[in-house]
C-alpha cells in the first residue's frame, strides 16, 4: 500500500514475501497479513515552554486482530514515519506469535525530538496524543508500552489521561509502567535480560565460554544497558558500547556502572568517558568480539558493513537492525550465529504480557516468578527456531519468521473471512 511506503516497510514486506513463499501461504491470506488492519494518524498540538504551539504528527498502527488485542510500543524520535511504525507493528505480530502470546502486533510513534523537549512539554505531548488515540486503545483493544524515546513515566501519563476520562484507573491499559502504578517486577530489565539469555544460549551452542567471551553493544538505553549488565554478570567482557553521538572501546572491559553515571551526568556525551577510547559507531560494529548486540535503531547492519563484521554471535536487541541485503551477505558467510530480532528482543513483550495478566487479575508475582516464566518462554521459542532451522535447513531469521507467520496465518484461515 502506497500510504506505508518507506525503506522500513519495504524491508518488512520483503521479509514477509520470502517467508510467505517458503510457507506457500494462500494468496487470499497474504494481502490480509501484509497490510495493517487499522491506522490512526493524529495531529498533536502542544504548547511549548516558550509559548509557541507546535503540531506533531502521531501514529498508531494495529497490524492484525486475529489472536486478541494488539500490543506494541510507542516511539518518540525525529525520524518516526507512518511506514516505520507500520513495519514495527508487523514485526510485533510475528514476535508475539513466535512467543505464543495472545496478541496481534501494533506500534505507535510521534515524530519529535524528546532530547530537545522539557519534561513538561513531553507530558503535554503524551497526554494530548493519548486523548487523540483514545478511540483506538484499551486494555482489551490495544495496549501500549515503552520503546525508543519513551519510558515508565510516559506510560504513567497515558494511564492517568485514560483514568481522567474513564473516571477509574485501569492499569492494563499500558505495560512498562512504574511498579507503583501496577507495573511488573522485572519488566524494565526484561528485553535486555532476554537478549543476554539468548546470546548465552547461542554461545552455549557454539561452545563459547561466556566467562571468557567479549561483547560489543550498540545502544545503551533500556535494552542495551540491561543486555550489557546481564552479559557482564555472566563474566563476559563488554569491550565496546555506542550511543547516538559516538562510542567507546576498552579491550580490558568497560566499567558499565561508571559509564552509566557518566552518560547521565554529561548529557550522553560518551566521547569524554575516561574509561575507554573514543571510536565511531561504524568502528564499533566492526570490532572483533564474540557477541555483537545492536540495541539501538533499525538498519545498523547493511550491505556496507556486513562483510566486515567480526563477531561470532549477532544478537539483535533492536528491531530490524539488519537489512535484507546484509542478511544475504551474512547467510553466505555462514560464520555468524544470528539470533534474529523477533526472537532476541521478545523478552520485553513477554514480560509486558505478564504485567497485563497480573493487572487483569489484580495480583502480583515476585520477580523470581516473572524471570522463571520468562526464561521458560525464551527457551521454548529458541528451541522452536533452532529445530525448524535445522530440520528445514533455514537461516535462523527465516525459521523464526516461519514459526510466527504460520501461527498468524493459521488463525486467520481458521477464523475465516467476515461476513
Ligand atoms: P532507548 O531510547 O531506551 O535507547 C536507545 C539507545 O540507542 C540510546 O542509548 C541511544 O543513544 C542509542 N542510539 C540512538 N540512535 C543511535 C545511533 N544512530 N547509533 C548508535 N546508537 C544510537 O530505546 P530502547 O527501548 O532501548 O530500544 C532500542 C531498540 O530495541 C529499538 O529498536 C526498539 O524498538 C527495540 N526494542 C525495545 C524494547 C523495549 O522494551 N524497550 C523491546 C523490544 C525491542
Amino acid at each position: 500500500m502506497q500510504e506505508y511506503d518507506s525503506p522500513m516497510f519495504r524491508m518488512a514486506c520483503q521479509q514477509f514475501d520470502r517467508v510467505a513463499d517458503y510457507l506457500a501461504l494462500p494468496q487470499e491470506v497474504r494481502g490480509r497479513m501484509k497490510q495493517p488492519k487499522r491506522t490512526l494518524i493524529v495531529s498533536v498540538p502542544v504548547r511549548m515552554d516558550d509559548g509557541r504551539v507546535v503540531v506533531f504528527p502521531g501514529y498508531r498502527v494495529q497490524h492484525h486482530l486475529s489472536l486478541g488485542p494488539t500490543k506494541g510500543g510507542l516511539r518518540y524520535h525525529p525520524d518516526v514515519t507512518l511506514g516505520e511504525v507500520a513495519a514495527l507493528a508487523m514485526w510485533m505480530s510475528w514476535k508475539c506469535a513466535l512467543a505464543g502470546l495472545p496478541y496481534g502486533g501494533a506500534k505507535g510513534g510521534i515524530a519529535c525530538d524528546p532530547r530537545k523537549m522539557s519534561l513538561r512539554e513531553l507530558e503535554r505531548l503524551t497526554r494530548r496524543f493519548t486523548q487523540e488515540v483514545i478511540p483506538l486503545i484499551g486494555g482489551h483493544v490495544d495496549v501500549m508500552a515503552p520503546d525508543v524515546g519513551t519510558n515508565e513515566q510516559t506510560m504513567a501519563w497515558i494511564l492517568d489521561t485514560c483514568a481522567m476520562r474513564e473516571g477509574e484507573a485501569r492499569p492494563e491499559i499500558v505495560t512498562g509502567k512504574p511498579i507503583s502504578l501496577g507495573g511488573s517486577l522485572g519488566r524494565r530489565e526484561a528485553t535486555g535480560r532476554g537478549v543476554a539469555f539468548l546470546a548465552n544460549r547461542a554461545m552455549d551452542t557454539l561452545g563459547i565460554d561466556a566467562a571468557k567471551a567479549t561483547a560489543v553493544v550498540q545502544g545503551f538505553g533500556n535494552v542495551g544497558s540491561h543486555a550489557a549488565l546481564v552479559l557482564a554478570r555472566h563474566g563476559t567482557k563488554i569491550i565496546g558500547v555506542g550511543v547516538q553521538d559516538g562510542a567507546v572501546y576498552n579491550p580490558n572491559g568497560l566499567d558499565l556502572a561508571a559509564l552509566d553515571s557518566h552518560l547521565r551526568a554529561n548529557n550522553h556525551d560518551i566521547a569524554n568517558f575516561p574509561g575507554g577510547e573514543p571510536i565511531t559507531n561504524e568502528q564499533l560494529l566492526e570490532l572483533k568480539c564474540d557477541v555483537l548486540a545492536p540495541c539501538a535503531l533499525e538498519r545498523a547492519i547493511t550491505e556496507k558493513n556486513a562483510a566486515r563484521l567480526k563477531c561470532r554471535v549477532l544478537a539483535e536487541g533492536a528491531n530490524g537492525p539488519t537489512t535484507p541485503e546484509a542478511d544475504k551477505i551474512i547467510e553466505e558467510r555462514g560464520d555468524i550465529f544470528v539470533v534474529p530480532d523477533i526472537l532476541c528482543n521478545c523478552g520485553g513483550v513477554v514480560v509486558s504480557y505478564f504485567e497485563w495478566v497480573q493487572n487483569l487479575q489484580s495480583f502480583s508475582w515476585t520477580e523470581a516468578e516473572v524471570n522463571d516464566k520468562l526464561y521458560r518462554i525464551l527457551e521454548q521459542a529458541f528451541a522452536a527456531v533452532m529445530h525448524r532451522a535445522k530440520r528445514e535447513k533455514l537461516s535462523h531469521r527465516l525459521a523464526a519468521l516461519a514459526v510466527g507467520v504460520q501461527r498468524v496465518a493459521d488463525a486467520k484461515l481458521q477464523r475465516g473471512l467476515f461476513p
